[in-house]
């Protein structure tokens, strides 16, 4: 594995973005986006690595910016909570945090002056990618960006749209050994305790910072879910020691769910795949259980971070492939025995028991069990009045009451509902060629009657709506 002379990193997850030499300046500034941890993340090793080569101290700087397409207040609180114990444990290894209120790449260019070197982390999304090509374009210094949220860097892997799952994983698994290795933590040899950088929002004060926000608050926060590597280790450590074991065979039990809870976290960068795959790897479950979970951590994954990655229009209908619009399109006059429109979903008020025990449980706690969403996504579907709609009413609420949302597993995967990364299926009404799922499978397959009874109309009303 080649690493970079003055970083534990490897080269294939850094990238230069402008060309620019590096300069003298007061601190090698850390723009943190994507990657929003303290541990585990090689973007923040390389900027203390290179601030140590130069004599400097390091400044992170992560910039809020109220309008983030799709986000309103449930994931603003989770994000802040993961940013005030991201900026507490910097403060810990002699690093200064700032975060302020703005647009992120103005917020860096305020700062980019006295930077010797700038050094980001990547995402994947549209926006993500606009932003650091205008810093990149604006900044009169070094840009570099660093990959550090997917286990194998994506253009490692394949430069190339993947047809599906079979076609990415053995390129996925011809790397796997090579990028699971422990990334060194390294000591700030300059501390930044004389950096006077002020923030414009109080974390240790997260409600109010949250009140200062002019964000959406048409969705409240989630109890039961806390933001932050700690809450994120806690979960992991729990996965290891009471469920792992038994991943591969009790996924289908949605009514005792024995997953790991990861995906908010792994969303907000607040924890690292590869510190989870790692503690995968090395524990003391079947090796059908590990590599069950690996499927789905690193292959399913990073399957959604390549079609992102390489479809300009992802989060359009246009991106579902072009055989499963066709089809869809040919049964577009399809009689639909029921028709829903979207505030009739959000309330979880349609003739179907399973998909509104479903949607329950998305609107109180902001998570639904993988088996669940399938259903749910393909119900959307079918109950749509033409498909295109469909798409859009299912990507709104996914985005907007899910955690995880607003992710590349949430384009990829509601992509999915519509036939991407799928095959053709037997012909059926509405549904075409494409996949079709139904009550009675869910029945025979899950533990759905105990699902229902958790999350169903006689359960509790769900909370904090
Ligand atoms: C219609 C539909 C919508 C979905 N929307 C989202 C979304 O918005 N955000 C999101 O992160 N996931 C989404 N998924 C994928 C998957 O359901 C969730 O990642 C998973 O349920 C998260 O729960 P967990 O962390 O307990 O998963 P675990 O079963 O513990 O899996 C571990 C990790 O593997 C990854 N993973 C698991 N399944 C998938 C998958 N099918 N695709 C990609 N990665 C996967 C996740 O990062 C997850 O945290 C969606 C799936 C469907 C069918």
């Amino acid at each position: 594995m080649r690493t970079t002379s003055s970083a534990p990193v490897e080269a294939q997850r850094i990238q230069e973005l402008n060309g620019v030499p590096e300069r003298r300046g007061a601190y090698v500034l850390y723009w943190m986006q994507q990657s929003q941890r303290a541990a585990g993340n090689p973007a923040l090793e390389l900027a203390i690595a290179s601030a140590n080569r130069l004599g400097l101290p390091v400044l992170v700087v992560f910039a809020v910016t109220a309008d983030f397409p799709g986000a309103n207040l449930r994931h603003y609180a989770f994000m802040l909570q993961g940013l005030a114990e991201t900026a507490a444990q910097l403060r810990e290894r002699g690093v200064a945090f700032t975060i302020r209120h703005g647009a992120p790449d103005a917020v860096v260019l305020e700062l980019a002056p006295q930077a010797a070197l700038i050094v980001c982390d990547h995402g994947y999304l549209r926006i993500q990618k606009q932003w650091r090509a205008q810093v990149a374009a604006a900044a009169a210094v070094r840009v570099v960006r660093v990959e550090g949220d997917v286990l194998v860097p994506v253009a490692a892997a394949s430069r190339q749209r993947e047809v599906a799952a079979r076609t990415l994983r053995p390129k996925l698994l011809a790397l796997r050994e090579q990028y699971l290795r422990r990334l060194p933590s390294v000591r700030p040899e300059v501390s930044a305790a004389q950096l006077r950088v002020p923030s414009s929002l109080a974390l240790e004060d997260v409600p109010g910072a949250l009140a200062a926000l002019r964000i959406d608050r048409t969705i409240g926060a989630v109890p039961g879910w806390t933001g932050g590597l700690s809450h994120a280790r806690a979960r992991l450590r729990a996965f290891l020691r009471a469920d792992l074991a038994h991943y591969d065979v009790a996924r289908a039990r949605p009514g005792a769910p024995r997953v790991s809870g990861l995906s908010p976290y792994l969303h907000f960068g607040q924890i690292s795949p590869l510190e989870i795959a790692l503690a995968i790897r090395q524990s003391a479950a079947p090796a059908a259980a590990r590599e069950s979970y690996l499927e789905e951590l690193l292959v399913r994954r990073e399957l959604a971070v390549n079609f992102v990655d390489t479809t300009p229009d992802y989060d359009c209908y246009q991106s579902v492939p072009e055989w499963a619009r066709r089809s869809l399109h040919a049964h577009r006059d399809d009689p639909r025995p029921h028709v829903y429109d979207y505030d009739q979903l959000t309330q979880a008020r349609t003739h179907d028991r399973y998909w509104n025990a479903a949607m329950r449980e998305m609107l109180a706690t902001g998570y639904m069990h993988n088996h669940l969403r399938m259903y749910w996504g393909k119900k959307v579907l079918e109950w749509s009045a033409d498909p295109a709609a469909g798409y859009a009413t299912l990507l709104r609420l996914n985005n907007s009451y899910f955690l995880d949302g607003r992710d590349p597993s949430s384009f990829a995967n509601v992509g999915w509902v519509f036939g991407l990364h799928d095959r053709p299926w037997p012909e059926r009404p509405i549904f075409g060629t494409v996949r079709y799922m139904n009550a009675a499978g869910l029945a025979r397959k899950t533990d759905i009657e105990v699902y229902v009874r958790k999350w169903g109309a006689s359960a509790p009303a769900p909370l904090a709506l």
